[in-house]
């Protein structure tokens, strides 16, 4: 019997996790949350019940196997360290109930650099959130054993949360909005870099273009640069290719502490 998904685990909530959790809850869904940092959770899930009109039930936990035990549909947004992933997969696997699929949030790695460490590698997947309310979309990916069932309910899920899913069909690095935001962001860097251009110029041209209300720049600067650079440097480390090395501009403002928004000075000033 196919079962419905019911109950979401989120584990990690920072900036993604807290976003997975508001939507699944105000969709209707039953939250079970764990993150290692117990009282930023339990404050945020306090707010969200006083602040928000949440329909399902959103429980805060300090054990990740007891956060995993009734869920349906698993979410992990630890951070981007492949060893960490590796450690919470066989964690959740051991927990959670057989029939329930194991996704990751993870930016960069394919489900299928985790999938050896769990026994159900039918039952994995990518579920790559972009920023919830922003953007509405996710990529979602397959693992070389996922099956056509785990798919279909992850996408029937993600619709579910008025996100509209962006499928891969083949396993590729940067999944699919990653990839075209990448090579517009990686232009834009060299525009500026090289001097051909101001900022201001190109983040024009773009909102013109695309009737977009910021440009790539301020987009960067939201992001933070620090981020930004170090997802560059993951593309050139891959490739190897000196065409996708980021300018060092990009490096120099990151040392001096010009981080974008957060720190009050990136591309723009704040
Ligand atoms: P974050 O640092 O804001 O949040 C990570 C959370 O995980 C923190 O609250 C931390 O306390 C918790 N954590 C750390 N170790 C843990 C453990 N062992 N068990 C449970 N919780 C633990 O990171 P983030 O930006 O939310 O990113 C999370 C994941 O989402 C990453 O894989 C990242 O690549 C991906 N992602 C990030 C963005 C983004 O814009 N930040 C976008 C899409 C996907």
């Amino acid at each position: 019997m196919v079962r419905e998904i019911n109950t979401i685990s989120v584990i990690g909530a920072g900036y993604m996790g807290k976003q997975i959790i508001e939507r699944s809850a105000l969709c209707g869904y039953n939250v079970d949350a764990y993150d290692v940092n117990f009282e930023s959770l339990n404050e945020f899930i306090s707010e969200l019940k006083r602040s928000k009109n949440i329909k399902g039930k959103v429980i805060h936990h300090t054990n990740l196997s007891e956060a995993v035990k009734n869920a349906d549909l698993i979410i992990e947004a630890v951070p981007e360290k492949l060893e960490l992933k590796k450690d919470i997969f066989p964690q959740i696997d051991k927990a959670a109930p057989p029939h329930a699929i194991i996704a990751t949030n993870s930016s960069s790695f394919p489900i299928s650099k985790i999938e050896d460490v769990v026994e159900r590698k039918d039952k994995v997947l990518n579920i790559h959130f972009y920023h919830l309310t922003k953007y509405p979309m996710a990529d979602i990916m397959k693992g070389t054993q996922t099956s056509d069932e785990t798919f279909q309910k992850g996408k029937k899920w993600v619709e579910s949360i008025e996100i509209t899913p962006l499928i891969v069909k083949k396993e590729c690095y940067g999944f699919v909005f990653n990839r075209i935001w990448r090579a517009i962001k990686k232009d834009c860097l060299k525009i500026w870099a090289g001097g051909n251009a101001d900022v201001e110029t190109v983040d024009q041209g773009w909102k013109i273009f695309t009737g977009m209300v910021e440009g790539p720049f301020q987009i960067m600067d939201n992001i933070g640069l620090d981020v930004i650079y170090d997802i560059e440097m993951s593309y050139y480390n891959k490739s190897g290719d000196p065409e996708d090395k980021p300018p060092q501009a990009l490096k120099d403002m990151v040392d001096k502490g010009f981080l974008g928004r957060k720190s009050g000075k990136g591309f723009y000033e704040y």
